[in-house]
């Protein structure tokens, strides 16, 4: 038998409440397996001549049944019949294996742990949330690989996945009387899930959810939604899960000129693609035009992704697009993402605050009025003990350099520019207030660059290489 055509382990998820399971074991082997036994409410019973600590304690709380004896074969025929399944718990390879003997001579399914060889059953690595289950076997080939995987599965599950699973469990019986039809159903579940509908259920908000859920039911619901989105600084490793999923579920997206390629690429293949600019004094897209696009495709019922660098909300104009869209009654979503101030600094090694030189931080853009001036709280930026985080500040680099020394800070207070940080061309250069915007300028430093001006500039750490 060639590899491929070897039989795996056929996966079943079997119900153990009030049923009998033999374990054979009274160490730390066989508690692992006893805790995920309760879990499922079976009646444990353990055949050991002595127990450990933490099963001695389980015992007398009458969580489990004790027989004091070993495993030899007349204690095992007395004990095996009426079992469901029996585990091979003890450290001691040769008594598991004659235990997985015995039970399958009965044709009682067992598991010799860590012993796939005589075992008919294993229990796979278990992701659990509410009715929601998912078993990961490498068939005992590699249980570490098998738990590798689970965390990376964990992580990409949406937290809420618990409430949105028994919120469509318990709405079921109503969606099939009142929806027949399989494939209408199907969409209809499938509307549900990718809108507000799905979001609410999620959320442990059941009544909105139950709302829509009955609004598409009756076909008295647009589906269309907006969702502003945070894109982070440019890494695509810095994209939150919300951020990747919603991009990989609209229908058509919005997006600026700060996006790198590799960062749309996350997008789903068919969405419609919109450039909407946003270059200095260039606007591609006026904004009430974006939010008039934005308004007539969600109208259209289209699930439209409105992908902002950053976070929307930090110099982002998020709230003037939600605003145009509340006032058109468009459902939408806002989804932070990491701002261009925490991922420069962080992939720049330069700390925001530093307990002692810097006890607050402050965010302000150094895009110039349409006169070319800067109106900015200069007082209050020209102080010791903080940091200024400077967004589209590049063109007005001369400026506010010099204004923050006319205002008070030393020539020699220490700044640094960081160009396409996160990305793999990121640049930072650092300097002084007096040399830095000679150092940028010289360097052709272009945008999107985010100047950081404070002491935390000296405490800049760069890692050791590897090895
Ligand atoms: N909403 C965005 C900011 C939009 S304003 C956010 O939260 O980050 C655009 C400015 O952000 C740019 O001019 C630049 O100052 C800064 N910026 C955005 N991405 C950047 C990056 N990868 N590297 C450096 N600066 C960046």
């Amino acid at each position: 038998m060639t590899a491929s055509d070897e039989p795996g382990w056929f996966p079943i998820a079997l119900r153990l409440r009030g049923a009998r399971v033999l374990v054979v074991g009274g160490g730390g082997i066989a508690l692992n397996k006893i805790r995920l036994l309760l879990a499922h409410a079976a009646r444990v019973e353990v055949l050991a001549p002595t127990l450990d600590d933490a099963l001695t304690a389980l015992r007398d709380a009458g969580q489990i049944h004790h027989i004091a004896a070993e495993a030899r074969p007349d204690q095992l025929n007395a004990m095996l019949p009426g079992c469901r399944l029996v585990y091979a718990a003890t450290d001691d390879r040769a008594v598991n294996r004659t235990v997985a003997a015995r039970a399958d001579a009965l044709n009682i399914p067992v598991c010799a742990v860590d012993d796939p060889e005589p075992s008919s059953f294993i229990t796979p690595a278990q992701i659990h949330r509410g009715p929601v289950r998912i078993a990961i076997s490498t068939g005992g080939a590699a249980p570490v690989l098998a738990r590798r995987l689970r965390e990376r599965i964990e992580a990409a599950m949406p937290a809420g996945l618990d409430s949105l699973a028994r919120f469509l469990r318990d709405a079921r019986p109503h969606v099939v009387a009142h929806c027949p039809d399989i494939d209408r159903r199907r969409r209809v579940w499938e509307d549900f899930l990718d809108g507000p509908g799905g979001a609410a259920a999620q959320r442990g908000d059941t009544a909105t959810a139950r709302q829509v859920l009955d609004q598409l039911l009756d076909g008295t619901r647009t589906t269309g939604e907006v969702w502003l989105v945070g894109a982070g600084p440019g890494d695509p490793d810095l994209l939150t899960l919300r951020a990747l999923h919603l991009m990989q579920n609209a229908d058509s997206v919005l997006y600026d000129q700060l996006l790198p390629p590799t960062l749309l690429d996350r997008v789903r293949r068919d969405a419609t693609r919109i450039f909407v600019g946003k270059q200095r004094d260039r606007h591609t897209m006026p904004q009430p035009d974006i939010n008039a696009e934005l308004i007539r495709r969600a109208r259209a019922g289209e699930r439209v992704l409105r992908l902002k660098g950053g976070d929307p909300f930090i110099f982002g104009r998020g709230g003037e697009e939600i605003e145009a869209l509340v006032e058109a009654g468009i459902p939408f979503q806002v989804v932070p993402g990491i701002t261009a101030a925490s991922g420069c600094a962080a992939y720049a090694g330069i700390p925001l605050t530093h307990r002692d030189c810097a006890q607050s931080c402050l965010f302000v853009t150094g895009h110039a009025r349409k006169d070319g001036t800067l109106d900015l709280p200069w007082e209050r930026m020209a102080g010791a003990g903080q940091t200024i985080a400077i967004y589209m500040g590049v063109h007005a680099l001369p400026d506010l350099c010099a204004m923050l020394v006319r205002h008070g800070l030393p020539p020699d207070w220490p700044a640094a520019i960081i160009e396409r940080g996160t990305q793999p061309d990121q640049r930072v250069l650092t300097g002084t207030l007096d040399t830095l915007p000679d150092l940028a300028r010289t360097s052709g430093i272009g945008s999107p660059a985010l100047i950081l001006v404070g002491e935390v500039v000296r405490h800049r750490v760069v890692s050791p290489p590897i090895g």
